[in-house]
């Protein structure tokens, strides 16, 4: 029996969710239900100056579309609340008087200058820039002088010298870390908000998180975040770090590949079990190839199976689950989608010609009465297929009646035509289109009215 795991979401509310990142968090929800665990919502809001409220309530309903359903999270609540980092200051305020208590922090009043400074001394004698310890060595007289200045401090992590920092990332195997390429960090700003080194780790470690997942750029972060959590005698969750998420150029997945947040997509049209089918299998190789139902995701969900290399999102591999999706959609489901009455027999009609709602549109127009309209190669085909012959079609319907079968064979006994001949100029007349839903169902909703004076439009020489 696996043990259950604890697994979160933690965004950050200063902008639409990424795909990138709500593929991390369907993993992480898929982990804990696969287990019988618990999944997280943290919202990590504490950079006042870049989060804003209406992201955080704009991912909140965008994940709860997608189906990714919290047990534990702001609104929700639960035994680690709050759920928002905004709200934590007297929790993080705590740790931050044991970590000075223990010495394990000192105030730095460098100014942003003084470190732009440094950093380009250290670049020039070749050395990888990083904090230079000025502030660590300050006594008590020289901090009350520089107060007195008026600065403000920030609260950096005093890095211990001579040491190596390890663990295993999940997914990229055993790490090592020296702590001599670190320099000290910052865990509280000067304005007095933690830093995401350090309510990000002691997050989790409070809310009981026992997996984290997130992306690969937070690798090189992971070493600070645990010397953080060693200090307070925190518990270390396990790390594992997923490839990148790329577009099919291999530059990292941005609105330039189309659409990136999980809002746009949803707004053009694609389904939720479309774009978890898609989530499902980047960067993650599980043991089905075939279209699974999302409650059936977690079974088939192998956390070892997660990639380090960059994962291609691909948009024809979307428009392929979103057929796939489509397909298993009740006429009631489709009518909803696409806004229609789902008893409408159009449903039935169009759910093969749609991938995305406005998909539908032409065929519901034309299905309503409005004529069709052409573009060149259908004007062409109607031209070649001449007056005459649509004068004939229009006879013949008038005599069969909207069934295609009889009308078919009618028309082609008296103009010799068959085939593609004859059925590409009648689709084109009659929906302005050289593809589409199957003709005889088609002309039957059109109705022989319609049809006959689509038809007949093109009787006339011009
Ligand atoms: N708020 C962080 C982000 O959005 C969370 C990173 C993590 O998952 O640990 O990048
Ligand atoms: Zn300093």
């Amino acid at each position: 029996m696996t043990t259950p795991a604890v697994t979160r979401f933690a965004p950050s509310p200063t902008g639409s969710v990424h795909l990138g990142n709500v593929r991390t968090a369907l993993f992480s929800y898929l982990w804990a239900r696969k287990t019988g665990g618990r999944f997280i919502l943290r919202i990590e809001d504490t950079d006042v100056e870049r989060s804003r409220p209406h992201y955080r309530d704009e991912l909140v309903a965008e994940l709860a579309w997608l189906g990714l359903e919290w047990d534990e999270g702001p609104d929700t609540g639960g035994p680690s609340a709050p759920y928002s980092q905004s709200e934590r200051g007297e929790i993080y305020a705590g740790l931050f008087a044991r970590l000075e208590a223990q010495g394990n922090v000192y105030p730095c009043y460098c100014t942003a200058e003084d470190l732009e400074l440094s950093r380009k001394l250290q670049r020039m004698a070749g050395r990888p820039p990083r904090y230079a310890g000025t502030c660590r060595g300050l006594d008590a007289a020289a901090r009350r002088e520089r107060e007195a200045r008026g600065l403000r401090p920030t609260l950096r992590f005093a890095v211990p010298a001579d040491r190596v920092v390890e663990f295993t990332d999940t997914v990229h195997g055993p790490q090592a870390y020296q702590t001599n390429d670190i320099g000290d960090f910052i865990v509280r700003r000067e304005d007095g908000s933690a830093s995401f080194f350090f309510c990000n780790a002691v997050d989790d470690a409070l809310m009981g998180v026992t997996q984290v997942l997130r992306g690969d750029d937070h690798l090189t972060n992971t070493p600070r975040q645990l010397m953080v959590l060693d200090a307070l005698g925190l518990a270390r969750p396990g790390y594992g770090h997923v490839g990148l998420l790329v577009g099919a150029d291999g530059a990292p997945l941005s609105k330039r590949h189309g659409s990136a947040s999980l809002q746009e997509f949803r707004q053009r049209g694609f389904l939720c079990a479309a774009l978890q089918n898609h989530l499902f299998r980047l960067g993650h190789s599980g043991d089905a190839d075939e279209w699974l139902a999302p409650a059936d995701m977690p079974r088939h969900f192998r956390p070892e199976h997660l990639g380090k290399a960059p994962a291609r999102f691909d948009e024809a591999q979307l428009v392929h689950w979103q057929k796939e999706t489509i397909a298993r959609l009740s006429a009631a489901e489709i009518g909803a989608w696409l806004n229609i009455d789902g008893g409408e027999p159009v449903v039935e009609l169009v759910r093969h010609n749609v991938v995305l709602p406005p998909d539908a549109a032409p065929w519901i127009a034309l299905l309503r009465g409005e004529p069709p309209v052409l573009g060149d190669e259908e004007r062409r085909i109607a031209a070649a297929a001449g007056p005459a012959f649509f004068a004939a079609a229009a006879a013949a319907l008038a005599e069969t009646g909207a069934d295609l079968k009889r009308m078919t064979r009618l028309l082609g006994e008296r103009t010799g035509r068959r085939g593609a001949d004859l059925y590409l100029p009648l689709r084109v007349a009659l929906t302005g289109h050289t593809h589409g839903p199957e003709l005889a169902p088609l002309l039957k909703l059109i109705g022989t009215e319609a049809a006959r004076r689509r038809l007949e439009s093109h009787a006339e020489n011009p």
